[in-house]
């Protein structure tokens, strides 16, 4: 029988995996045998993972490419140039984000626009640049990495909310305009994820015992709870799914 997780002889791009959830998720990626091209800003720290991920997987599987998910040149140049080196990428997951924690009333207006950039504008301009391929052979998945904030709000992190919120509802926007050329686009919300962006959450006793309250399961999500069901979004076992979101929180959303 055949396995219908077997990634073998695809090609994904995972966005902001030279550290943290996407890391890991390209190692899920990885270990259901994908090749990967690896992604960040910070050349030092992509030419790190590269190196770690090339001494398990070997070099002929894993590649790397740095560009700012933000800049929409870029972007192009960098799809344009992953394809005609590496070839046709088969998966995508759009994971690169960042938070800024201020309370609304003081929210400069380029930070608002900053985090709107980096976690919706740039799902649309690498899946944009990715899909125009994907569409034309008429096969791709696309993993759009969102947050139970799409559903819950919290003070001090508004832009993120909204984006997180535009993200899933672009996850619908490109299964109504892709889903017919073979595409399956979907979203992943996760929960709270220890990693360098939570650190400091982590840190703080307050907020750390509110999320272990808040958390049915009754911990903080690690990177590796995500990387199956984005092995799962990116396989054949998900062929008819279609739009969704899937929530990945220990349950967070679902209690009150
Ligand atoms: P990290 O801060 O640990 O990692 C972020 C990654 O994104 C890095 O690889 C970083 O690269 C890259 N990145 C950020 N901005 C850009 C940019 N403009 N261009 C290119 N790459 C960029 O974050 P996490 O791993 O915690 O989060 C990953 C995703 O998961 C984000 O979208 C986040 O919103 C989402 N998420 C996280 C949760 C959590 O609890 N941690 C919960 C819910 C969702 P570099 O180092 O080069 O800057």
């Amino acid at each position: 029988m055949s396995n219908l997780f077997d990634l073998t002889g695809k090609l994904a791009l995972v966005t902001g995996s030279s550290r943290g959830i996407g890391k890991e998720l390209a190692r899920g990626l990885a270990d259901a045998g994908a090749s990967i091209v690896l992604h960040g800003r910070d050349a030092d720290r992509l030419a790190a993972t590269a190196k770690e991920f090339s001494e398990v997987y070997g070099p002929q599987r894993i590649h790397s490419a740095c560009f700012d998910v933000t800049d929409d040149q870029a972007v192009r140049t960098n799809i344009g140039k992953i394809e005609e080196a590496i070839g046709a990428l088969d998966i995508l997951v759009n994971n690169a984000g960042i938070q800024h924690r201020v309370p609304l009333l003081d929210l400069a207006v380029q930070d608002w626009q900053r985090v709107l950039d980096t976690n919706l504008t740039s799902a649309f301009l690498v899946g944009r640049a990715v899909a125009r391929g994907m569409v034309q052979r008429g096969a791709g998945k696309i993993i759009n990495i969102c947050s139970v904030q799409t559903d819950l709000a919290r003070p001090t992190i508004a832009a993120y909310t909204a984006a997180k919120g535009g993200l899933r509802n672009l996850t619908r926007a490109m299964t109504a305009e892709w889903a017919g050329s073979g595409l399956q686009i979907n979203g992943i919300a996760p929960g709270y994820i220890h990693t360098e962006m939570t650190q400091n959450l982590v840190d703080d006793e307050q907020f750390n015992s509110w999320i272990l309250g808040r958390t049915p399961a009754g911990r903080w999500g690690t990177v590796g709870d995500l990387a199956g069901p984005a092995v799962w979004l990116a396989s054949e076992g998900s062929n008819f799914v279609n739009g969704q979101t899937i929530f990945i929180d220990g349950g967070m959303s679902v209690v009150v």
